[in-house]
């Protein structure tokens, strides 16, 4: 991958807001999630609401504002895209092109970005199996696109605890049925700040190779997804912890469940 390592034994954290709201947000997240070890810079430009009158993005104007961000801190850029017709604009200026729950079965979409050059993130669906979410990835693929990564953001199940269920063993599984890397989205999974952090450790110590966390320093203020927005201090503590993870090794466990 060109952009920033991922997968191949290489971890690594993608955080930033839900959304672009102001510059000043963004800038001091931006530094904050380097500061603490992020490689990466997430913000929706283009937000798929569940509601037509809630906040929509900014458009291109938050495009620029993540390659303002970009510029300061280095950190590459992953933007949704959420339509074909945003397609030009939106390659114009991110680094890694990510496809939403939403988008997760617009076919004609993943046909289309398989086609173009740049690495895409593709989360699973509202309530997708992993064998459709595979289907979804085969279609960018079969684009002739390498770099696709494989990200669990949970589904919707009976269950109403947590935002979305996520199910960490899928991280193992996917990762046996696929070369490609696989992480994971605790945000949008746990839905609330206080179990983001604990799911994200879940998560990484099972052995993702990366997660993507939203971070925002004045959740409040937010335009979307606040409740599951991590301040800084909270992501960099996490970063610590993380930083000291010993990880599950799947692979070693099934050679010595085999030679049992
Ligand atoms: C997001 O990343 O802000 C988002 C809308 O995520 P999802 O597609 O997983 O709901
Ligand atoms: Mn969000």
């Amino acid at each position: 991958m060109k952009v920033s390592k991922i997968g191949g034994g290489h971890r690594s954290v993608i955080a930033g807001p839900c959304s672009v709201d102001t510059y000043d947000n963004l800038i001091k997240t931006a530094k904050a999630v380097k500061k603490a070890g992020a490689t990466m810079l997430r913000g929706g430009a283009f937000k798929p609401r569940t509601s037509p009158y809630s906040f929509q993005g900014k458009g291109e104007e938050g495009l620029k504002m993540l390659v303002e961000a970009k510029k300061e801190t280095g950190l590459p850029i992953v933007t949704e895209l959420m339509s074909e017709k945003d397609i030009d604009l939106v390659y114009q200026y991110t680094d890694i092109v990510q496809i939403g729950a939403r988008n997760m079965q617009n076919f004609a979409l993943l046909k289309e970005i398989g086609k173009l050059g740049k690495p895409v993130i593709l989360k699973n669906g509202i309530a997708s199996t992993v064998k459709e979410h595979l289907m979804s990835v085969e279609y960018v693929l079969s684009g002739g696109l390498d770099d696709v990564i494989i990200c669990l953001r949970g589904t919707r199940t009976y269950e109403t605890a947590m935002r979305n269920t996520l199910d960490v063993n899928l991280v193992p599984y996917i990762q046996e049925l696929t070369h490609l890397p696989v992480i994971v989205d605790p945000s949008h999974a746990a839905g609330k700040r206080e179990f983001v952090s604990s799911l994200a450790y879940a998560g990484m110590a099972i052995g993702a190779d990366g997660a993507i966390i939203e971070v925002h320093p004045c959740p409040s203020c937010a335009l979307s997804d606040g409740d599951q927005a991590l301040l800084p201090e909270d992501f960099q503590y996490l970063m610590d912890k993380l930083n000291k993870l010993e990880i599950w090794n799947q692979k070693d466990w099934n050679q010595k469940l085999n030679s049992n």
